[in-house]
């Protein structure tokens, strides 16, 4: 079988052609600069081989146009024609409290996408965009919607009411709805496969630590709290973004700085987090790298997020009133040994305790705590593209 994963953004678009059962990726690539000039880079993973072209991409449709020339192309092809592509699996940022599932997307499903447009008017537009271009090229093709809000959806209402007047949330849908569910849901399954447990018996907290940043407490299987809100905007600071503040910050900036609530809340998500803080970049690697040569905004900035998700690991765990493992994935969680010891060396008391040789890798399946830990440490790959071609293959096959 094979699905296409489609993650559309408002100028770029992500995509991957693989086998669910098998995991084997025959392609995969981005386009780039969607409604400006248009850019795609396509990769065969098999023989590591990467194409790159310009190519006129006005609007979405043309993005899509070119990835199924690609993916059929003679010279760098992979699939003779798109009839063998079964499926098409799209992600989704925000699908409100009408979805707790994948769900194959027909009409109905559109209208309430739309519906959620005011939620997320970032993702959501480039979402449905990305959709509905699918539907133009590969008219007929079956198509799954797979939400970033989905699995968080098991939260109970008093980790997802916010303390102010209830009628916005009954009537505006104000309240915390989190995001990266794929990613929660994908490392805490391998972790459960890893301790060989089955899933209904852990209390794992995993923490995806990339560009967005995300801790969830996952209780049996299930996302009881997490630290990302209404918006992707809360909890951990990340790249770009302030994460949790006091809000009255933001009526004293527009005081202050004469700024209209447009200026600050773009200050907040793309000119805050540890970008704002350090002064250097948004990417930790460059953050890390001026720490190392005794930038001290940078070292703030590093000693800032790693305090914040320390904080945020321990309140996960009282949510459950447990913890038997701490998952660390994306980008940060994947590759920076610094930071995983260095949010992990305050909560030996937890049990919490990691091996400096084990810790010392990247991008691998392992476990990195000590023989005398009382709670297992794993650092765990992501792959949200595979959850979303196995939920469509699933749904497909009308299971
Ligand atoms: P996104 O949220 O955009 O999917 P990723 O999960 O790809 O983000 O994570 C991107 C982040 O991962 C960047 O801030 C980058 O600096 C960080 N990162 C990648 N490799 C390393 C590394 N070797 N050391 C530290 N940080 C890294």
């Amino acid at each position: 079988m094979k699905i296409l994963v489609i993650n559309a953004g408002s100028s770029s678009l992500k995509y991957q052609l693989m086998d669910p059962e098998t995991e084997e990726v025959f392609a995969k690539g981005l386009c780039e600069r969607i409604g400006i000039d248009g850019r795609l880079t396509h990769k065969i993973p098999a023989s590591d081989a990467k194409y790159e072209f310009d190519i006129a991409m006005p609007t979405h449709a043309e993005a899509i146009q070119a990835v199924l020339d690609a993916l059929t192309s003679s010279a760098h092809g992979v699939i003779k024609s798109m009839d063998e592509i079964d499926a098409v699996g799209h992600r989704v940022v925000h699908g409100g409290e009408a979805f707790a599932h994948s769900v194959v997307i027909d009409n109905t499903v559109m209208a309430a996408l739309e519906a959620c447009i005011p939620l997320a008017p970032l993702h959501n537009p480039a979402n449905i965009t990305g959709i509905r271009a699918c539907q133009q090229v590969m008219p007929g093709k079956p198509m799954v919607g797979v939400f970033d809000t989905a699995f968080h959806q098991s939260m109970p209402p008093r980790a997802f009411i916010y303390a102010i007047p209830y009628e916005y949330y009954t009537e505006n849908h104000v309240r915390r709805y989190g995001f990266h569910g794929t990613s929660h849901y994908y490392v805490s399954h391998r972790a459960a496969a890893m301790l060989g447990r089955p899933i209904e018996e852990l209390k794992i907290v995993t923490c995806h630590l990339g560009n967005g940043s995300s801790v969830c407490a996952i209780d049996g299987g299930k996302s009881i709290e997490t630290s990302m809100g209404f918006t992707p905007l809360d909890g951990l600071p990340m790249g770009t973004r302030c994460g949790a503040i006091d809000v009255s910050i933001i009526e004293y900036l527009m005081t202050t700085h004469d700024l209209s609530i447009e200026e600050v809340m773009d200050i907040l998500n793309k000119k805050s987090g540890v970008l704002g803080v350090s002064g250097v970049s948004s990417d930790f690697r460059d953050i890390e790298a001026a720490a190392e040569k005794g930038n001290k905004r940078a070292q703030l900035a590093i000693d800032m997020f790693c305090y914040k998700t320390t904080k945020r690991i321990a309140s996960a765990s009282a949510a459950m009133g447990g913890i038997d493992a701490v998952v660390f994935t994306a980008g940060v969680g994947e590759n920076s040994a610094e930071l995983r010891a260095k949010i992990v060396e305050n909560l030996a008391f937890m049990g919490i305790k990691i091996d400096p040789a084990k810790n010392n890798v990247r991008g691998v399946e392992t476990d990195i705590s000590t023989a005398d830990a009382t709670v297992h440490t794993l650092l765990i790959p992501t792959n949200e593209e595979l959850v979303i071609a196995q939920d469509t293959a699933r749904l497909v096959a009308g299971k």
